[in-house]
Order: structure tokens, then C-alpha cells, then sequence
């Protein structure tokens, strides 16, 4: 309010009339990234290229101490713009002058700078904070865990502002160092590689890189005493896999089904094409859930996942993701098909390959289970709906689509646009749409009645639809489809994939 104390006069208003045209193109930036689910997720105005995250995690107390220097472009002129963030901030600093900052929504960091600024600059903004994640809530809801030895975090669609300041949407990709100190004894994993690990006065600091385009809700982080093993794929990958040390007698389930992670991306590498990351791996920490996630590099997968034995389809999901969501991602979450769609459709190509049911057997056995009047058919894989995002349909009815298009393109061209896509579109954002048009270009055929049928309908494919897409056969079965072999794996992996949200 500095101003208010400036007597008006000749200087005041010649200085008012040199710059009155730039002055009013100064504002705001938009609070949200403009998702059509999600409309407080993410911000306008800039665009995020790096993320330094310098933390300090105490497992006995769960604080979480932080320095987090973001680099960004601004993409108009800004007097003020917004992060996403909820635990408690110290001191911002943009460009290195304090700035003034204020919160508001559900998660909303407003941050003005000392001074505006002006479009397509370079800046820096240092966010000094501390704060106990698992005590934030946000709608009655933390997505931090907390686990006897420590504290974890993997969650979607947004994980980040319980432990870091972000533009928190996937269309604005970073590369990440995440470099987090922990009392000696424990460690801290999180995604990309780890260059280097060094101890001082009792504290162990754990420093990571993942540099390649990485979305905020695929950062995770993970303190705790784990049993790690270290590898390299024959194409000279690195592959980081973690176990919890307290997993008791889930361990050698887990372990077995992560440690194939090298053979799965080794796979998925002759279906999808060259692997986008710096490195591969995966971690089994002791949480209750059930769940997995995709985070970048280094998937998530909740102890529940093994309670039964090995699920190495639940890997091969999961792998897959980091060509369709990681490296191409949605532009907007209604466009979610775009990843659970293709993972499903992997677990389905790796049963394929195993002997365990063709992707045609599967796609029948989906169909056949769900009689015409199963709610299963009224979700649009194509906009779910926010409620329904990560519902079995998207997953199922997704990958139904995938084989009714194999059907209706054949093998060649088929496979042919499951390596294509990634290569294209890689570190990129799509939307359902563009995968229709490209599919189109890519193949010469008139594809969008198919994928509407699929996937923008709320009913079951009829028969005429069902015998285009699948022949003769499959229109009138004679008797009920056998259920293929892997088909209670996959289906182990339904339960993965509810993300456990309880907001
Ligand atoms: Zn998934």
C-alpha cells in the first residue's frame, strides 16, 4: 500500500502516462490449468522447465523440511500467479527478491512478485517450507502415507502439493533433482537415477535425477529402510528395484514380481519401441494399499498388490505406462483412456505371448461378462466423467476398443501405430481425439464410428458393431467364452488400479 502515500503530481503522472499500454496488460495468472475434471489443477501464465527439490524428512515426527527452486518461463505478463501447495510456507523468493505471497482454494500458493513480470522471462522461484504431510487434508484427505519406518507418496491425479510447490497438471512437464537428507539407517527413494549418496552428523542425503519431461503427479518419493537391488538391461539401463524390509510375508511375492521388471521392459521395448527414460525399477513399500502407480521410472506398487502370490501383469501395467501417460500424456484427465486404455491392452498382449489368452479371448471373455444392461456400459472410456475415471470400464471397455480397432486394421497396421504413437508423440500431451485422427492418417481408414461406438457410447456394443469389429465368431457365440488363464491376474489388478482415493 505504498503507494497510497505518494502525493499526486507532475512526476506521478508523467511516469503514469510513459507506461500506461504495458501496465494494463499486466494480470493475474489463471488459478488452474483450465482441466476440464480438475479446474484447480494447475496453473496459467508460466511454464515450469526444472524442479530442485531440497528436503529434510524426520521418519519419527513426519516433518518434512523443504527448498524448492523452480525454473520457469513466464508465457504472459504477470503481476501475480499461483502454485499448487498445501503445507506451510516460510519465504518465496522470485528471481531472488522476496516476493509477497497468500493462499487460497483448496490448494492455491498466490505468490506477487516485487516486480511484474513481463512475458516469455525466465525466472526462478525458491519456496522455503516445512510441514507434516500426512496432517494435511484436503477434503478429509491425505495422500501421503505413513508407514511404521517412514513416509510415502504416489498418488493420482495429484500427489505433489503434499510435498512440493508445483504447476500441478501433466501438461506442464519438468525435469527433477530430488535430493533428500534422512537419519542414517534409512533411505530415500524417488525417480530417475541416483548420483550420489553421502553422509554427515548422523544424517544420510540421497540424491536423484530424473531428466527427461516428468509430470508433478509422477514424483514420488519414498523414506524408509528398503532392501535394494541395482542392475543394468542389456541395452545398458539402469534398473533401481526397493523392497520394504518389513514386507514380512509378502516379500518374496513382491520381489518376484519386481524383479522382472528388466524382462518385462525388455518387452515392452519390441512392442512400444526404445524405452523414453534414464532408468527403470520399482518399489514395494509397507502400505496398507493396494493400489500401483505409474510414476515415472520407478512405479509404485502397494504391498496388497503380492498378498497373493506373484503379479507380474500388475509390472507389465505399469511398465507399459511409462510410454502411454508418462512419456505421452493426457491433455486433459478426461482423456484417461489415452493410458489406462493401452496399459490394460499390455496386460492383454503379454497374456498373449505368455499362452495364457489371446487378446481376442480376453476381449470376448469382457464382453461376454457384462450383459447389456451392466452399468460396466453406461462409463465412456472416451470422458468417463471424474467419478468414474479410474473405473473398471475405462480399463476394460478401453481395451475392448483396442482390440476391436486390431480387428478392424489387422496386425500390421495395428502394431504399427502402437510403436508409432510414443515415438510421436513422445514427452508430449495428447487427448483421446488425436489418437483417432492419427490412427486415421496412420492407417488410410475412417476409424471415428469404431471409436465412438467403443468408446463415446453409455451402452453395449451391439451385434452388428461386435461382428464388425470381431467377425462372425464372436456375433453369435455357440456357447459362453472359457476364461482365459491369465484372466485372474489381470483381474488381481482391478483392485490395483482403485486408486485409493477417498476424496
Ligand atoms: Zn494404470
Amino acid at each position: 500500500m505504498r503507494h497510497r502515500l505518494i502525493v499526486p503530481g507532475a512526476a506521478a503522472l508523467s511516469l503514469l502516462l510513459a507506461i500506461p499500454a504495458s501496465a494494463a496488460s499486466y494480470a493475474p495468472g489463471a488459478p488452474g490449468a483450465g482441466d476440464s475434471y480438475y479446474p484447480e489443477s494447475g496453473n496459467g501464465g508460466y511454464d515450469v522447465s526444472h524442479y530442485d527439490l531440497r528436503l529434510k524428512y524426520q521418519p519419527k515426527t513426519d516433518l518434512l523440511e523443504g527448498t524448492a527452486t523452480l525454473l520457469a518461463k513466464t508465457t504472459q505478463d504477470l503481476n501475480r500467479f499461483n502454485l499448487d501447495f498445501g503445507l506451510k510456507v516460510s519465504e518465496i523468493r522470485v528471481n531472488g527478491k522476496k516476493a509477497t505471497f497468500a493462499t487460497s482454494g483448496k490448494h492455491e500458493l498466490e505468490i506477487t512478485p516485487a516486480t511484474p513480470l513481463p512475458k516469455g522471462k525466465d525466472i526462478s522461484v525458491v519456496v522455503r517450507y516445512a510441514g507434516k504431510p500426512s496432517e494435511l487434508k484436503i477434503d478429509g484427505y491425505s495422500a501421503w502415507h505413513r508407514t511404521p519406518d517412514g513416509g510415502v507418496i504416489a498418488q493420482e491425479p495429484d500427489s505433489a502439493v503434499w510435498w512440493f510447490p508445483s504447476n500441478d497438471h501433466p501438461t506442464d512437464k519438468a525435469t527433477y533433482d530430488i535430493s533428500v537428507s534422512v537419519p542414517d539407517g534409512n533411505q530415500a527413494l524417488s525417480n530417475g537415477v541416483l548420483l550420489s549418496q553421502t553422509s554427515k552428523l548422523g544424517w544420510t542425503r540421497f540424491n536423484w535425477r530424473s531428466d527427461k519431461p516428468q509430470a508433478p503427479y509422477l514424483t514420488t518419493l519414498a523414506v524408509g529402510k528398503f532392501d535394494v537391488t541395482k542392475d543394468t538391461t542389456a541395452s545398458g539401463l539402469p534398473v533401481i528395484n526397493a523392497v520394504s524390509k518389513d514386507l514380512g510375508s509378502y516379500e518374496g511375492s513382491a520381489r518376484a514380481s519386481i524383479e522382472r521388471t528388466t524382462e518385462v521392459t525388455e518387452w515392452l521395448e519390441s512392442v512400444f519401441g526404445p524405452y523414453p527414460f534414464n532408468s527403470v525399477g520399482g518399489y514395494v513399500p509397507n502400505v496398507k494399499a493396494g493400489y500401483a502407480l505409474e510414476t515415472q521410472t520407478r512405479p509404485f506398487y502397494g504391498k496388497e498388490a503380492f498378498a497373493n502370490g506373484t503379479n507380474v501383469s500388475v509390472v507389465v501395467h505399469e511398465i507399459a505406462h511409462q510410454w502411454y501417460g508418462d512419456s505421452v500424456s493426457v491433455k486433459d484427465w478426461k482423456d484417461i483412456w489415452v493410458n489406462e486404455g493401452f496399459a490394460r491392452y499390455s496386460q492383454w498382449l503379454w497374456s498373449e505371448k505368455e499362452g495364457e489368452g489371446t487378446g481376442q479371448e480376453l476381449a470376448d471373455y469382457v464382453y461376454a461378462q457384462h450383459p447389456a444392461d451392466d452399468p460396466f456400459w453406461k462409463v465412456k472410456p472416451g470422458d468417463p466423467g471424474p467419478d468414474n475415471q479410474f473405473s473398471g470400464a475405462v480399463y476394460d471397455r478401453g481395451a475392448l476398443t483396442l482390440q476391436a480397432l486390431r480387428n478392424e486394421v489387422g496386425d500390421r497396421a495395428f502394431f504399427g501405430l502402437l510403436k508409432s504413437w510414443p515415438t510421436d508423440k513422445k514427452y508430449g500431451n495428447a487427448s483421446v481425439q488425436d489418437f483417432v485422427t492419427y490412427a486415421e492418417r496412420k492407417t488410410g481408414k475412417p476409424l471415428a464410428a469404431l471409436f465412438d461406438t467403443w468408446l463415446f457410447q453409455p451402452s453395449k456394443p451391439s451385434a452388428p458393431a461386435l461382428k464388425k469389429a470381431f467377425g462372425a465368431r464372436s456375433a453369435a457365440p455357440a456357447k459362453a467364452p472359457a476364461q482365459p488363464k491369465s484372466w485372474k491376474s489381470i483381474q488381481a489388478t482391478n483392485t490395483v488400479h482403485d486408486h485409493g482415493h477417498g476424496h
